[in-house]
């Protein structure tokens, strides 16, 4: 690698979404059924790397519970992106990741990168939000929509590569 690029990035979304499972997966490779609930934020870094160079990012993971939601702020503003989670099979999350997204438009929209990632697919049969749907609330607010789950890591390196290629072509 001949050239370095770092970057903050910040999880976004309701309380059991699977934020902290999301960064597990990614930075270290595990999973836990029994993921402890975030209190306020907690931080980790992974590299992603690419042919001749390689992205540092700076994980800002947040708690969901909406008595943290005034400390938000601080995590996102400044942050080259953010990831807005939710999960599939909870319409009542869904509905949150559009708050945080009208949030993030109308404080940072010009500056940060914004992901929508539909996180638990591996509970195909629980699901209640349908892709399609997902697909067209995001098309209209110009996001890009992933599907992850963090437990059997489908999608999670994928959104990661994505987002630090993003970041570089910016
Ligand atoms: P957070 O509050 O958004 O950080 O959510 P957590 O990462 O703490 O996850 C909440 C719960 O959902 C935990 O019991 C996790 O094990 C579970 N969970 C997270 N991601 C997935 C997933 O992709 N599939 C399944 N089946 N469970 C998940
Ligand atoms: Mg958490």
């Amino acid at each position: 690698p001949n050239s370095f690029h770092e970057f903050k990035l910040v999880l976004l979304g309701a309380s059991a979404a699977g934020k902290s499972s999301i960064v597990l997966r990614f930075c270290k490779g595990e999973f836990f059924e029994n993921q402890e609930a975030t209190i306020g934020a907690a931080f980790l870094t992974q590299s992603v790397p690419f042919d001749d160079y390689v992205v540092k990012l700076q994980i800002w993971d947040t708690a969901g519970q909406e008595r943290y939601h005034s400390l938000a702020p601080m995590y996102y503003r400044g942050s080259a992106a953010a990831i807005v989670v939710f999960d599939v099979t909870d319409r009542n999350s869904f509905e949150t990741s559009k708050k945080w997204v009208k949030e993030l438009i109308t404080e940072v929209s010009k500056d940060i990168l914004v992901i929508v990632v539909g996180n638990k697919v591996d509970l195909e049969h629980k699901r209640s939000v349908q892709i399609e749907e997902a697909e067209e609330y995001t098309k209209e607010k110009g996001l890009i929509y992933i599907e992850t789950s963090a437990k059997t890591g489908l999608g999670i390196s994928e959104l990661f590569k994505l987002i630090a290629k993003r970041l570089t072509e910016f």
